[in-house]
Formats: structure tokens, sequence, C-alpha cells
């Protein structure tokens, strides 16, 4: 199922299988949410399946990858697939952008067989965009299907959930993650370990982790973090120099690592740290800390990432600098 530009990873198989009788039996629900963790091929697995229903010489469960349609849809601009989501990143998507998928969807299908909507990230809706949409959720009309793609499902409208059949995806096995990741990098088993653990079982996020060299940031921050506890540099200092990054994923980061020095602090057994890359660093502050300093951090990094993730536009360094200056406070 490995087809030029769309995939469906091997974790992804079944709900594929499962989908593909659907619509085989022309069962297949006109609303779809494909719901599930970051990071798993969820975007994909909405492309893919969106050339399948498109395609008009499907074979199985596959399309056929030669047909007009597919030929189309390959060179990005199939007449009967409508993609929508926020003009810019972390905006909501407007109320204008679903007008013009109703225009869409009055309109004929160019290829004669299904018309197809993606719309991405589902929680990216305000209630007046979210209101415009649901009359086309209850009657799309024929031969149309909508997918629905969300890792944030409980900041999805009621309204809109309800109206559409749940497509639940999941993180692999880690075996499977760590078997697809070797074969994917030419890593070795041990390293696909790591960086899956790092990056909490997400096979992609592993393999962005490398193409994108996160790695690097990841160090960067390490050594700030360290610098601060050894007074190298200050909080305001570390603040500045990654106050523009990606926050959501550095705070993610220290929050794993918080976990691991309460697991320290809880066991008193320091061999059960799992960042192996921040190894040091945490076992020299669990000799110092306590557990209360520890989870009031945790709790500020959790209320701060999901201020992140609601998108309430924060003044970034100095939440970065307020975190900052806790860490080190957790020494002393
Ligand atoms: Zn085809």
């Amino acid at each position: 199922m490995n087809e030029s530009g769309t995939q469906v990873y091997p974790w992804l198989g079944e709900r594929w299988s499962y989908l593909a009788r659907l619509h085989d039996q022309q069962r297949l629900p006109h609303a779809l949410m494909i719901n599930g963790p970051q990071g798993i091929g969820k975007r994909d697995f909405a492309q893919a399946l969106s050339r399948y229903l498109l395609c008009q010489g499907a074979r199985g469960d596959a399309a056929c990858g030669t047909c007009r349609s597919c030929v189309l849809f390959d060179s990005g601009g199939h007449p009967d697939l409508f993609q929508l989501s926020p003009e810019e990143a972390g905006k909501p998507i407007k109320v204008q952008q679903v007008r013009d998928l109703t225009g869409f969807l009055h309109s004929t299908a160019q290829q004669g067989g299904y018309r197809v909507v993606i719309l991405e990230p589902a929680e990216a809706m305000n209630p007046s965009s979210a209101n415009a949409l649901l009359k086309t959720l209850e009657e799309p009309g024929r031969d149309t299907i909508l997918l629905l793609v969300t890792h944030r499902l409980g900041q999805v409208m009621p309204t809109i959930r309800s109206r559409c059949q749940r497509v639940d995806c999941h993180l692999p096995e880690p075996a499977v993650a760590q078997q697809w990741l070797c074969g994917q990098l030419e890593l070795e088993s041990d390293k696909a370990q790591q960086l899956l653990s790092i990056c909490l079982g997400s096979p992609l996020r592993a393999r962005d982790y490398i193409e994108q060299d996160l790695m690097q940031l990841r160090r960067k921050f390490i050594e700030g973090l360290a610098d601060i506890l050894k007074q190298r540099r200050t909080a305001l200092e570390v603040a500045q120099q990654l106050a523009k990054e990606d926050l959501e994923l550095l705070l993610g980061w220290l929050y794993g690592w918080l976990l691991d020095i309460v697991r320290v602090l809880g066991t008193g057994d320091e061999s059960c740290l799992r960042h192996l890359d921040a190894n040091n660093m945490l076992r020299a502050v669990s000799r110092k800390t306590s557990a209360q300093a520890v989870y009031a951090l945790s709790d500020l990094v959790h209320q701060e990432r999901v201020s992140l993730m609601q998108r309430l536009n924060p003044n970034r360094q100095l939440l970065l600098e307020r975190i900052l200056l806790s860490w080190s406070a957790l020494v002393r």
C-alpha cells in the first residue's frame, strides 16, 4: 500500500482494510473523524483514502495509480478533491473558507465519481465556521465524503464530533515502530529505540527528528538547562536563545525529563532514567531536589504547554524565562 505520494503506514493497515471493506459494501459513512495522536500518519492516511476513493480503476483495497483520476491526484490538482486548512498556521478556519467548500459541493463532480473533502485540523474551527459546516456534514450530497483529521478530539466542537463516524488510530506497538524506523533510516535498533522513547513512541516524529535535525535543538536545550544549574548562564540568557524555537516541543521534552526525576525520587533507583541523553543532568538534579518541587514545576510546564496549544499568544520569552527560573530553583 505504498503508493506515490500517499502512504498507509503498516500500523494503520487494519484501519485501512476496514474502511476499504465498508467502501466495497457501499456502507462508507459520509463523514469520518480520523483521530489519534500526532506523528502516526493520519494526514497521509486521509490523502491515501482520498486517492483510493477518487480512483476509477481501484482493485481490491488499492488505487490503481494509472487511471486519469490517479494521475490528476498525483499531480496535485484533482478537481474533485477539496482541502480545507487554516490559511495561516495556528489560525482558525474561516467562515468564508467553509462557504467556498459549500460552493464546491453544489457543483457536480468533474470526473463523475466521488467528491472528497479533507479538513485538517478539525479543531481549528471557531463557532461560526463550525456552524457553517453543520448542514454540509448532515447532508453533504451524493457520493461525497468528508475526512476530518484531528489529534485534539477534545477541542473539536461536540456538534461537529457527533456528526462524524470516528476512525480511531493508535500508536504502533514499540516493536513495529522500531522495525519501521530501522528500515527507513538504516538505524541500529538501540538507536531507534532511544529515539522512539524521546518521541513518545511516534515513528514519524522520530523520523523527523533525524531529518530535521531536532536532536541538535534538543542538545542545545539540555546544554542551556545544565548551564543554568551550573550558573554559567542565567535563565534570561537561555530564554533569549531559545524563545523562537518550537516551545511546545521544548516543554514536552522538559515534562518528560521532570517525570524521569520523579521516577528516580520515587524509587531511589537512578537506573530507571529513560532519557539517556540527559542522564547526567537528571541524576544530579534528583540528588538535590524534592518531589514536591518537581511536581510544582511539572504543573507549571503542563499549564504553559496548554496555553501554547490553545494559542493564547503568551509572551514566549517571558513564558520560557519563568519556567527556566523555576528550573534553577529546583536545586537550591
Ligand atoms: Zn486509479
